[in-house]
């Protein structure tokens, strides 16, 4: 082993969490090292989440597009055939610009990547082990951004891409003839959807009377009638207790339920957190009952200069989240001060339409008891969703009864995931509904509905 080499920081992993925090740390005047066990940078999401995702769900929703839905606008398109190793490439190189612009940004910014698998020796002290050979480093702050991986379910046989996980399912060689889903939450709803406009019987299987549990109540239902009206089989109350291949057939069994026989089985039901072999016991942190990294408002564990953000420390597992937390834990060890706002983080699910949400449901509001105001603006008022024939949704604006404070904005419909930027802000200002209704929205604009739901709040929608 030579002898370490020292930094101010070395941040462990390189998602969204590690390399934000690295670059922002950089920026800051600190002497940055990142230890990323993976080829590629960007974690999770750049390489098997979020970007990839969407790239199938773009792609799919074309085929959709083209094929149905073209002749509403008076297009005719000769046959609609699919390529699925085109689509495939496609999503690849998408992944590969991104992953390669985070190298070029760390160059940029002069933060030192290790390849290789952190392990945390003591205080202070890291080494990185790749392929038998062994790095140490030296480290005033250590930040730990190690991220998750899907969890499994007892008597579910993993078995590559037949039982497999979302890394899998964003990669079928082919279209599975029927793909069962376990779990509702927005992995399983996005990637059932890809796969069911590419042709696929999907059936999600969900152990709770409803989807996408977290989620606004109203919101989920309709999101479960749109999407059912794709195509999209729902079971809900089914808990899985198992799955297993049997002569090249995959078999489900639910409880209360015949088992079900299908070709590919996509098992969605969680994720868990990345601490195995990082020799968190070296520096005496105790991960919680669930196995996250325990932290307090400034994201440090319990060990002197060890941080932790992502993923790893709970919370909505969402990349802008660990973002969020990556800045925030940078600037507070340089500066002393962070802070972030976890009622103004947005969550999205990027089905067709896309579902949206920021701050308080109405179940979380109802449950303390506040009392609160409700704007509820259907997209069928507004004329720009008429215009793109997306008229499906709603938006639905929450706020104090009393001091009509925006507590939480819900909205399922075109580019929900664009609009609800907008309710973040406003969440984040402090801004009351009155506030985004008096704002002049541009026309004829989608946004125009979030003002409408806003206007609703005080019993004034124009169009409704
Ligand atoms: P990660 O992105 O998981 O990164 C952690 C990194 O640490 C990994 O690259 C890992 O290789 C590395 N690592 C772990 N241990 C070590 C070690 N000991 N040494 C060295 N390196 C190590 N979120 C959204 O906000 N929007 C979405 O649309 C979205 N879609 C998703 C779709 C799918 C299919 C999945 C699976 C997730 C999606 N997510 C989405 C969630 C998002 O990917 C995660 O919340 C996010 O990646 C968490 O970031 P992180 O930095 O905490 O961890
Ligand atoms: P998320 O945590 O958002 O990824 O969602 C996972 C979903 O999987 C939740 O809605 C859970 O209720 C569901 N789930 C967990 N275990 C089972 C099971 N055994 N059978 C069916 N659904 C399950």
């Amino acid at each position: 082993m030579s002898s370490a080499s020292e930094h101010d920081l070395v941040v462990v992993g390189a998602g969204p969490g590690g390399y934000v925090a690295a670059i922002r740390a950089a920026q800051l005047g600190l002497n940055v090292g990142c230890v990323e066990e993976a080829g590629a940078l960007g974690g999770t999401c750049l390489r098997i989440g979020c970007i990839p995702s969407k790239a199938l769900l773009e792609s799919s929703q074309r085929f959709v597009e083209a094929k149905e839905q073209l002749a509403i606008h008076g297009i005719r398109a000769g046959e609609v055939t699919l390529n699925l190793a085109a689509l495939l490439r496609r999503k690849e190189q998408v992944v590969t610009t991104l992953t390669r612009g985070v190298e070029s940004l760390f160059k940029k910014n002069k933060v030192t990547r290790y390849l290789g698998h952190a392990r945390i020796a003591g205080s202070g002290n890291l080494t990185v082990e790749n392929g038998g050979q062994s790095t140490a480093l030296a480290a005033k702050q250590i930040l730990i951004a190690t991220g998750s991986k899907p969890a499994g379910l007892q008597g579910v046989e993993p078995r590559g891409d037949l039982i497999g996980t979302s890394a899998e399912a964003l990669s079928y060689r082919e279209t599975p003839k029927h793909l069962v889903v376990i779990g509702a939450g927005y992995i399983g709803v996005e990637l059932g959807s890809v796969w069911r406009r590419l042709g696929a019987k999907v059936t999600v299987l969900e152990f709770l009377d409803r989807i996408l549990a977290g989620m606004d109540e109203e919101l989920a239902a309709e999101a479960r009638k749109l999407l059912g009206k794709q195509g999209l089989e729902f079971r809900l109350g089914a808990r899985v207790t198992a799955a297993r291949v049997e002569e090249g057939q995959c078999v489900v069994e639910a409880e209360g339920a015949e088992p079900i026989r299908c070709d590919r089985v996509l098992v969605a039901v969680g994720r868990l957190p990345n601490t195995e072999s990082l020799g968190l016991e070296n520096v005496g942190i105790e991960t919680d009952r669930r196995g996250f990294i325990p932290v307090d408002e400034r994201f440090a564990t319990s060990a002197q200069g060890v941080y932790a953000v992502g993923d790893v420390i709970g919370g909505p597992m969402l990349a802008h989240k660990a973002e969020e937390e990556g800045m925030a834990c940078v600037e507070g060890i340089v500066t002393g001060f962070c802070h972030v706002n976890y009622d103004a983080i947005p969550g999205v699910v990027y089905t067709h339409p896309e579902i949206a949400s920021v701050g308080k449901t109405e179940q979380e509001l109802k449950k303390t008891g506040a009392a609160f105001v409700k704007g509820p603006f259907p997209f069928r008022g507004n004329g720009r969703a008429r215009a793109l024939g997306q008229a499906d949704g709603f938006v639905k604006v929450l706020a104090d009864a009393t001091t009509d404070r925006i507590l939480g904005v819900h909205i399922i419909g075109p580019h929900a995931g664009e609009l609800i930027n907008e309710a973040a802000a406003a969440i984040a200002f402090g801004a009351s509904s009155e506030d985004l209704a008096r704002v002049c929205h541009a026309h004829p604009t989608l946004g125009e509905a979030l003002r409408e739901g806003a206007l609703a709040a005080g019993n004034r929608a124009i169009h409704a």
